[in-house]
């Protein structure tokens, strides 16, 4: 029988699953931010989805603000994927030959995306962004790549680097194990900084393979690119014969049918060289893509001469929960993910105004994120300066009432079409309750 809420502060059994996991896996976790480390106390270990809810090892249930970080779009356990899944597992789970539902997967990719022609399909975002890159060098013949600081595009080398002094200064390391010599191809400039950019070709422009970008950043909180941002890069790019990857690991299949660039429009400039997929495509299994117009895309192994390979790419049951999934994403579902997205967001003006807590809510589609400071975040230096500490007394407060944030004020609450009026109302009453315990 679940406990309500509120919950004690302590959950002796995920405390007893940590202490089990930091034996056999680093910090417990398989990927840092679960640990809790920006928020402290223990990471709640779950044990069942169903819909908007999650219930961890001691019975607790959660209203899920964090959707596998952002996979789970239509909720969990959705029955039309769980559907797909079972079938699909019940044909076999990987042949390492071509199959049928990676084509079919593919093909709905292609369609839902403008400009897109042909993708190849990998196991996660990383792995994604990993190959454009190499593809872009590839195509191009050269080797420096741009990317934007507090832009994320999963833990490759090259992309995690972190600016050196001044603008247009080739990066430096950003965590031990990366050799010098991988970030020192990257320069990283501030977002939505056009002029940053125009400088970087200027001075380097001959050695730029690419500039990669979030379409619509979400990783430092969200940042929506200024009217005219993407616009720019594109023609910046092409005028300097770069490539320009656009990053919709996040966005792709949230922000719209057709991801940030069926939002935005293609720009007039032209669309995207490249794109990258992930998360929603998946449907909470291990499936991302790569892809772009058939011409560039032709570069690749086995027509062309870049390699690029994986034993379980375009695996049949994750394909079957990413086709699932994408054929359940109705002009329906996107019409709830907006409301649900409008009741939070208009939930925390209202409560965070109500008891003068300093915050900032920025929004992309159903996509938002709340900074704990006030005034427009345009950059990852806009982004640094909130109160983390006070996000973190929020996300306890939260916890406590049944609501699962992300436990990281630089995230997106992440809702899903599963969001039903007991879900929304829970969550509406907790920011209410929160708002004023931490004011
Ligand atoms: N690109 C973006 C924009 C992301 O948000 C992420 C993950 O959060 C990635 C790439 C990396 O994806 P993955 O975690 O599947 O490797």
């Amino acid at each position: 029988h679940a406990p309500n809420p509120p919950y004690p502060d302590t959950a002796p059994a995920s405390e007893e699953l940590l202490r089990r996991a930091r034996e056999v896996i680093p910090g417990g976790v398989n990927s840092p931010v679960r640990a809790y480390g920006s928020v402290g106390g223990t990471p709640r270990f779950m044990v069942r989805g169903e819909g908007p809810w999650m219930w961890d090892a001691d019975g607790r249930r959660y209203v899920d603000l964090v959707c596998s970080w952002g996979p789970m779009i239509l909720g969990h356990a959705h029955p039309d994927v769980a559907r797909a899944v079972r079938q699909a597992a019940a044909d076999g789970f990987s042949f390492g030959t071509p199959s049928r539902r990676e084509v079919l997967l593919a093909e709905e990719i292609v369609r839902r995306v403008p400009s897109l022609e042909q993708v190849r399909l990998v196991n996660s975002g990383t792995e994604a962004t990993m190959s454009a890159i190499r593809l872009a060098r590839g195509v191009t013949g050269r080797s420096a790549v741009v990317k934007f600081a507090g832009c994320y595009h999963g833990h490759v080398d090259a992309l995690l680097a972190s600016a050196g002094s001044g603008v247009a200064t080739f990066g430096l390391p950003d965590s031990p194990g990366v050799p010098a010599s991988a970030a020192g191809e990257t320069i990283v400039l501030p977002y939505n900084d056009l002029a940053a950019v125009e400088q970087a070709f200027a001075e380097r422009g001959q050695q730029i393979a690419a500039v990669i970008t979030e379409a619509a950043p979400g990783n430092m909180g969200v940042v929506p690119p200024a009217p005219g941002f993407t616009e720019g890069l594109r023609r910046i790019t092409a005028e300097h014969g770069a490539l320009l990857v656009s990053d919709e690991v996040m966005t792709g299949f949230r922000a719209s049918t057709a991801g940030w660039l069926g939002l935005e429009g293609v720009p007039a400039s032209g669309a995207p060289d490249l794109f990258t997929f992930g998360k929603v495509m998946g449907g909470g299994f291990p499936a991302a893509a790569f892809g772009g117009r058939a011409e560039v895309m032709a570069m690749l192994a086995p027509e062309g001469p870049v390699y690029q390979a994986g034993t379980l790419s375009g695996n049949p049951v994750a394909s079957a929960a990413g086709l699932a999934t994408l054929q359940a994403c109705t002009p329906q579902v996107y019409a709830r993910l907006e409301e649900v997205a409008d009741a939070l967001t208009t939930a925390v003006r209202d409560s965070f105004g109500r008891h003068g807590i300093a915050h900032r809510v920025q929004r992309v589609g159903s996509m938002f994120s709340v900074f704990f400071r006030e005034g427009e975040v345009r950059d990852y230096d806009d982004a640094r300066e909130q109160d983390a500490q006070r996000f973190g007394r929020f996300f306890h407060a939260m916890l406590r009432r049944g609501v699962h944030l992300p436990p990281s004020c630089y995230e997106v609450w992440f809702v899903s079409a599963a969001h039903g009026d007991d879900a929304v109302e829970t969550t509406v009453r907790a920011i209410e309750e929160s708002a004023a315990e931490i004011a």
